[in-house]
C-alpha cells in the first residue's frame, strides 16, 4: 500500500482518480479537452472506467477572467450547458463536448485549451512574433485573410497577427507541413516562454542538451496535439451535426 500513490477526487466525476504519466502511444483521450493525453495526468481507479484528465485540466481554476471577455467572469462546467451537449467555441469556432468555459450571460464558451494560448507566439515561416487577437485587426471592413492556408477568419474569432506585415494566421496552426525542428521559447500551446536564452557557451553541457531534448519532445508533443486536436474536430463536428440532426 506505501508504494502506491494516493488518490484524489475532482468534481468533474464521481470515482477517485489516480496519478500516473500517460504516454502517447497509449492513444487516450483527456476527458476534459478531448486532447491526447501525453504527459502527468490523473486516470479514473475503476479499472473498468475510461476517464482521464490531464493535470492541467485537473488544475483549472473554476472561475476566471479573460482579456477577450472582460465583462463578466467565466466559470468552467465540466460538459456544456446545451441540450445538444456541444458547445461552439467562441473563439476558434470548432465544437466541444468536454470542459468548457462558459458565460451563461453572453453563451460565450471557450475550450480550455483555447484560453490557454499564448499571447505571442513564434511560428514557423515569419520572422516576428505573432500577437494573439481576439477579433479582426482592421476598423474599415477589411476581410482577414489567414497568410497560411489563404482561407477567411471571421472577424468574431481570435487570430495571431502580426502588425508590421499585416501578417495574419488562424488560432490554431492550420499548416499542412510543419518542421521538428525545435524552436526556442515558441511558447506555443499555452505553456511559459523560456527565457534563459543559451548563448552558445553552454552548449555540449549535459544540462543544455537535456534541455534541449526536452524541448524537441515538447515540440513533438505539441505537433501530435495539433494533430490530434484536428481529427478531433472532424469527429467533434460529425458529432455535433448528428446532434443537430436528431433536433430537426
Ligand atoms: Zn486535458
Ligand atoms: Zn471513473
Ligand atoms: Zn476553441
Ligand atoms: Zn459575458
Ligand atoms: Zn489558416
Ligand atoms: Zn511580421
Amino acid at each position: 500500500m506505501a508504494s502506491r500513490k494516493p488518490s484524489v477526487r475532482h468534481p468533474s466525476h464521481n470515482h477517485p482518480l489516480r496519478g500516473q504519466k500517460a504516454l502517447a502511444e497509449e492513444e487516450t483521450i483527456c476527458s476534459g479537452c478531448d486532447l491526447d493525453l501525453i504527459g502527468a495526468a490523473f486516470k479514473c481507479t475503476k479499472s473498468e472506467c475510461e476517464y482521464f484528465l490531464h493535470k492541467s485540466c485537473f488544475e483549472l481554476p473554476r472561475e476566471t477572467r479573460h482579456k477577450s471577455h472582460p465583462d463578466h467572469p467565466l466559470t468552467l462546467l465540466y460538459s456544456p450547458p446545451y441540450e445538444s451537449s456541444t458547445y461552439e467555441c467562441s473563439a476558434c469556432s470548432e465544437y466541444g463536448s468536454g470542459f468548457v468555459y462558459n458565460c451563461s450571460i453572453c453563451q460565450f464558451d471557450l475550450h480550455v485549451g483555447c484560453i490557454s494560448m499564448a499571447e505571442s507566439v513564434e511560428r514557423e515561416g515569419h520572422e516576428h512574433p505573432l500577437t494573439l487577437l481576439y477579433c479582426s485587426p482592421y476598423t474599415n471592413g477589411l476581410i482577414v485573410k489567414c497568410d497560411v492556408c489563404q482561407e477567411t477568419v471571421p472577424d468574431h474569432l481570435w487570430s495571431y497577427y502580426c502588425k508590421e506585415c499585416d501578417y495574419g494566421t488562424h488560432l490554431h496552426s492550420c499548416e499542412v507541413e510543419e518542421e521538428v525542428e525545435p524552436k526556442r521559447g515558441a511558447g506555443g500551446g499555452g505553456g511559459k516562454a523560456s527565457t534563459s536564452g543559451n548563448k552558445g557557451g553552454g552548449r555540449g553541457s549535459a544540462a543544455s542538451e537535456l534541455a534541449a531534448m526536452l524541448e524537441a519532445q515538447r515540440e513533438m508533443e505539441r505537433m501530435q496535439i495539433e494533430l490530434h486536436m484536428e481529427m478531433q474536430r472532424a469527429k467533434i463536428a460529425k458529432k455535433a451535426r448528428k446532434a443537430c440532426l436528431k433536433l430537426i
